[in-house]
């Protein structure tokens, strides 16, 4: 058994294998020890703690679950209590390491050919290549299925791409960044492993956030990049692989909110049973206890759900409607736990050292990226009335 967490009041985490268990201690350490100690100074200032790269690449966590290529084949349930883990402490870090790992290792493993796969997959378990994920546009975010603006055609041996991502996390200093791109000719989405020294790519980073201020989102541009047929994913089709790579990622967001979700109610229950008023901790108060309990209760139902959805996604029965309910009913709830946190910890709930108003902050970026709360909506929606409600 696990010391005693807090946030854990069913002891979810005794369904996983020792093995899991000692991956998941170990993983908290880390960020308990590494990361918890500079997460505040780093948001503050917008910058990437790179030196922890490395760190993060030894903990051999990058592509858990997938097999091969160096990769450790763990299943997905470890995918998702990791990305619970790294959000629990900086929402950050696991916003760099899922855009790394999941979304554009994942496309490579998902959409890649083998020689693509042995090629990227190995230095990027071991994070000595970083990858980024850019499919949103300035003009298309939700819409990016059907209205991609960016273009590719074919010349000889080569490919070239023009226009405009937004929003691309890790960007600023990824060695590749996954381009999806329409076809001019036929009309169907592609895919490129388009390197940071490839001429035509620019990225420029994004300044401002108001939440996950430490990743580092970025405008790219693209003119009249030249990309070898080599450099394009050799399994993708059109924009229905994209989306196999979305439904993967999508169930790690789920957990991703219950990590942000946990980690400021962790934090409002010790500050209240030391913080004392009227002569008591204001624990003892029931006002105060209404909103822990309410807490709890919301952080137990998400990580309940999100068990569930990583052993469909492990029987590999997960569907997109049910990564799409997980994702919205999360990032819904984790608004919630966060702002009552924020709340019973008074003024102090504002401030930056006192890490919940950090949570507070990127629960935003959670409840709108991999798809808004409205659009995961409308995907559940049309999945259990036959009406899709997308359009009109
Ligand atoms: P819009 O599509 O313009 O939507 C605006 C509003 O309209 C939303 O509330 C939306 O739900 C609503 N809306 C749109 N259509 C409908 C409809 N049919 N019915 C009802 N309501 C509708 N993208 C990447 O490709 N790579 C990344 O690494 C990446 N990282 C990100 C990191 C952060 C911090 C953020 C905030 C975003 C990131 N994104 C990334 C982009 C993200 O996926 C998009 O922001 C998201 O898909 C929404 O697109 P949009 O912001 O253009 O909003």
């Amino acid at each position: 058994k696990l010391p005693p967490i807090d946030g854990d009041f069913y002891d979810l985490s005794l369904k996983l294998s020792q093995e899991e268990r000692d991956i998941q201690i170990k993983v908290r350490n880390f960020m308990e020890d590494e990361v918890k100690p500079i997460a505040n100074e780093y948001w503050n200032k917008a910058e990437f703690p790179h030196h922890i790269i490395p760190k993060i690449g030894a903990l051999n966590i990058c592509g858990i679950a997938y097999e091969g290529y160096g990769c450790p084949n763990q299943s997905f349930l470890m995918e998702g209590v990791l990305a619970m883990e790294l959000a629990r402490v900086d929402v950050s870090i696991s916003t760099f390491f899922g855009v790394h790992s999941g979304l554009a290792m994942g496309s490579i493993y998902l959409c890649g050919s083998d020689a693509q796969k042995e090629e990227w997959l190995p230095k990027m378990q071991r994070m000595e290549v970083i990858g980024a994920f850019g499919l949103t546009e300035p003009n298309v975010g939700s819409a990016v299925a059907g209205g991609m603006e960016t273009t590719c055609y074919k010349e000889g041996n080569e490919w070239i791409l023009n226009g405009e991502k937004k929003w691309i996390g890790n960007a600023t200093f990824s060695d590749i960044t996954i381009i999806w791109a329409r076809e001019k000719e036929t009309n169907r989405v592609k895919g490129f492993i388009v390197r940071k020294e490839n001429p035509g790519f620019k990225a420029e980073k994004m300044e401002d956030k108001m939440a996950l201020r430490t990743v580092q989102n970025a405008k790219i541009t693209l003119t009249d990049c030249h990309i070898p047929e080599s450099d394009r994913l050799q399994k993708c089709d059109s924009f229905k692989d994209t989306a196999k790579v979305l439904k993967m990622t999508r169930a790690g967001v789920a957990w991703q909110a219950v990590g942000c979700a946990r980690g400021a109610y962790e934090s409002a229950l010790k500050y209240t049973k030391k913080r004392e008023q009227f002569g008591r901790p204001i624990a003892a108060f029931q006002l105060i206890q209404n909103h822990l309990v309410e807490m709890l209760a919301n952080l137990t139902a998400m990580q309940t759900m999100c068990f569930r959805l990583s052993e469909l996604q492990d029987q590999d029965l997960l569907t997109d409607e049910q990564a799409s309910l997980a994702k919205v009913f999360c990032s819904m709830r984790t608004r919630d736990v966060v702002s009552r946190a924020r709340e019973v910890m008074g003024g102090n709930g504002i401030l930056l050292e006192y890490d919940v108003a950090r949570f507070v902050a990127d629960a935003e970026a959670i409840y709108s990226y991999e798809g808004t709360k409205e659009i995961n909506t409308l995907i559940v929606g049309r999945a259990i009335t036959g009406y899709s409600a997308f359009v009109g």
